[in-house]
């Protein structure tokens, strides 16, 4: 018998099915990973078997045998290998770039290639510890062996994986071997690892009675076999209650369920809720776990003993089989979008699993994607709406407050009188408050303080960019390319007042702590959340009274609720509003909806958002929880400026060491896809080419080019035609990629 091999080296070159023997009394699977030799020499490299044949291709004296098979059970089902080469389609990607996101990557390089698991635990007590470290470091302060060194500083009181320290060390195995010899460690093999949900105190009440529209989402998606749904509804709509029944229903029929979050909504409580309502049969998956962790929980999930698979993007590859049900929770959210190579968006591979698989397919959110209502509305999604808080809980009281006038009236402060006023009241009546920025904010765009205008590319309506901050600057078009000298001046009320904008959490907190001396602060942000239980802790510490207020990015809106905060400030609100690319209007509206939505959620609170742009409409309505009425003046834009979704934005980025061979190859491949464009001229409404914003990244010099397109019945054609082009282009020293709809351009 013959296996076809899809070899693991990412190369267009070798992007193809190669015919093996399969000795007699090999037993390799579909999936399975295999050691093969490959290539002239038959260097032994890794592959993964894609199918079986009686027939080979090739001669059978030519006919080469696989060595053997690395692992037992499949690396993945046929419906991912069906969803891996759909990938590779959709995403021209080689099929072993698409099958790599289909597993942990520490499982490649038969770095977990046993079923049982080594760990090794530290067999020394302090003192010994101490003086084993000491004895590693020579007179002259140098360390002696700096890969024992390093193993003693990471092993803890619990055993670590193996696998853990080859990750940090490649050459730990050679050195846990000296170090057991030495007595310093022990090690031993283990079938199951750890179980990463944690023991947190039980929550979620569960005696409580369904809405009436609670219940009219959980029967339309139950009652349906394959449904493509939008679960429309307000923050503390009961949303995730619709969730667990429509899950609870599924496991009952005999199938699965995957559920995405995005990456910080993962916190323990959650987790918690989870658990506690659905039992040991979930596995979470996620990038936070250790790579031990990860390979269990994949492992529980691959044997068919977890039914509910809980992660953020990353967990839609997961080989659960029998789904029944994909839920995509704040579908809104960027962390949907993958940020390497295939740069996929999550709705986009969900929909593809759901399809292979036959599941139910709900995206759910309070302020969906515009691209995704307008789905809901044009009859691609089944509409589920949750309008109203449950118990009739009433939405906060939002205030808008204009910094402009603020400054005008001599308040050079960065809290508006109101905020300031309620900042006092609150800490008075020994209740809690949140300050939020956006943590866009932290990046630069230039805006006049004496009129809010900001500077804007003329083609595209976007606002520009401040690059070289600290020389004279220059504003640049994210979209385009096109330039503008930077100047204080502004273009349109001629007041020196043009300034870049960006504060941050540290400006905020270092405020607080000037104007308000006695309250206690705590910040959340990237900078205080970088270890792996920051976030709980800080989490914990607000929630137990240990502070007044807790200043932080939009983390601090997200999965947080808090009842004895009463006040909620979202500052400089409006920052992201003028971000330079086509989603900045709607991710500045959920942001503020969501943060608007936190205050009082157990009784009534205040939102008090302090902005330079109080008409926009983004801010009007989210002041006014109104989403649709959001939506409404939203797409209308979108329509006028041919943005998703109505039209396609498209970037071809090349990268290359010499700037001139990149720049030559951005010409080239420009040129050939004017010819093979030209039949659809009209349909294309921009199509430059230009340095990237970001001209250089890691040495490489950046180029792109630039297309606007509009949605007809064509654009598929079209997009076609470009992928069939570039094909076609081959450079040595140049790389090139396509990026669809990119949600920023850097
Ligand atoms: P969402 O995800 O829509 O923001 P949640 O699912 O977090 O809202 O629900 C908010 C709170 O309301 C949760 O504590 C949840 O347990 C509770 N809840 C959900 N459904 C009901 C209901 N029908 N009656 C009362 N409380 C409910
Ligand atoms: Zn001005």
């Amino acid at each position: 018998m013959f296996a076809q091999v899809v070899v693991d080296i990412e190369h267009s070159k070798i992007d193809r099915i190669f015919s093996y023997m399969v000795p007699d009394g090999m037993d390799a699977a579909i999936g399975s990973r295999v050691l093969v030799p490959f290539g002239r020499a038959n260097t032994a490299v890794e592959g993964y078997v894609l199918g079986f044949s009686e027939t080979a291709d090739i001669p059978p004296e030519r006919i080469k045998r696989i060595h053997r098979v690395l692992r037992k059970i499949p690396e993945f089902t046929e419906n991912q290998l069906k969803l891996a080469y759909r990938i590779k389609d959709a995403y021209m990607t080689p099929l072993v770039t698409a099958l790599r996101l289909m597993f942990p990557a520490e499982m490649r390089g038969e770095r977990v290639s046993e079923l049982t698991r080594r760990y090794v635990a530290l067999n020394l007590n302090p003192l010994d510890l101490m003086a084993a470290k000491e004895s590693l470091v020579a007179k002259d302060g140098k360390i002696k062996a700096p890969v024992m060194a390093g193993i003693l500083d990471m092993l803890g009181e619990t055993p670590t994986a193996l696998t853990a320290l080859t990750d940090t060390f490649p050459s730990a195995a050679s050195a846990v071997t000296a170090m057991e010899k030495k007595g310093w460690v022990i090690t031993f093999d283990q079938e199951t690892g750890r179980n990463p949900i944690k023991a947190i105190s039980p929550h979620g009440d569960t005696d409580f009675v369904l809405t009436r529209d609670q219940i009219n989402a959980i029967e339309a998606i139950t009652k349906s076999e394959n449904g493509h749904f939008l679960l429309h509804g307000v923050t503390g709509s009961g949303k995730t209650e619709v969730y667990i029944r429509c899950i609870e229903h599924c496991i009952r029929s005999g199938k699965t369920a995957i559920m995405l979050v995005p990456e910080i909504a993962l916190t323990p409580q959650m987790i918690a809720m989870f658990s506690t309502r659905l039992g040991r049969e979930i596995a979470l998956y996620h990038s936070q776990l250790s790579a031990g962790e990860r390979y269990d929980e994949w492992r529980k999930i691959n044997s068919g003993e977890a039914k509910v698979v809980i992660g953020p993007r990353s967990a839609l590859f997961v080989p659960l089989k029998n789904v029944g049900l994909i839920i995509l929770d704040e579908e809104h959210e960027n962390s949907y979008r993958a940020d390497t190579h295939p740069k996929y968006r999550t709705h986009d591979i969900a929909r593809m699993r759901a399809e292979i698989e036959g599941a139910r397919l709900v995206f759910s959110s309070a302020t969906p994607l515009v691209e995704t209502y307008y789905e809901a509305r044009t009859g691609g999604l089944e509409l589920l709406s949750l309008p109203k808080r449950v118990m009739d809980l009433p939405l906060p009281d939002v205030y808008i407050e204009d910094m402009r006038k603020e400054l005008r009236e001599g308040n050079r402060t960065i809290f508006s009188g109101r905020l300031y006023d309620a900042l006092v009241e609150t800490l008075e009546a020994k209740k809690q408050a949140n300050l939020s920025i956006n943590r866009r904010g932290v990046s630069a765009f230039v805006m006049c303080r004496g009129c809010g205008h900001i500077v804007r590319c003329d083609d595209c309506d976007v606002s520009m960019t401040l690059h070289n901050r600290d020389a004279h600057g220059t504003l640049v078009c994210h979209y385009c390319g096109r330039t503008k000298p930077y100047s204080n001046i502004c273009e349109k009320c001629g007041k020196p007042y043009v300034k870049a904008f960006g504060i941050g959490t540290q400006q905020i907190e270092y405020q607080v702590n000037r104007m308000f001396p006695k309250a206690r602060t705590l910040r959340m942000d990237l900078d205080t959340t970088r270890t792996k239980d920051a976030h709980a802790d800080i989490y914990r510490k607000f929630k137990n009274g240990e502070a007044d207020i807790l200043i932080g990015t939009q983390l601090v809106a997200k999965g947080l609720d808090f009842e004895n905060v009463t006040l909620v400030g979202a500052m400089a609100a409006d920052i992201s509003l003028h971000f330079p690319d086509y989603l900045a209007v709607e991710k500045s509206y959920a942001l503020l909806e969501q943060v608007a939505g936190r205050a009082g959620r157990k009784g009534s609170g205040r939102v008090v958002i302090q902005t330079y742009k109080p008409e926009h409409f983004a801010i009007q309505f989210a002041a006014k929880h109104d989403y649709i009425g959001f939506y409404e003046e939203e797409i209308k834009q979108r329509q006028q400026l041919s943005y998703p979704p109505f039209g396609t934005i498209i970037r071809i980025l090349f990268a290359g060491t010499d700037e001139a061979q990149t720049k030559a190859a951005c010409e080239t491949v420009q040129s050939g896809l004017k010819n093979a464009l030209a039949a659809h001229r009209t349909d294309i409404l921009v199509f430059k080419s230009s340095p990237a914003p970001i001209k250089k990244i890691m040495t490489k010099q950046r180029y792109q080019i630039v297309m606007k397109i509009k949605n007809t019945e064509d654009i598929e054609t079209i997009k076609q035609k470009i992928y069939a082009e570039l094909k076609n282009h081959q450079f040595d020293t140049v790389n090139f990629g396509i990026e669809i709809n990119p949600p920023n351009m850097v």
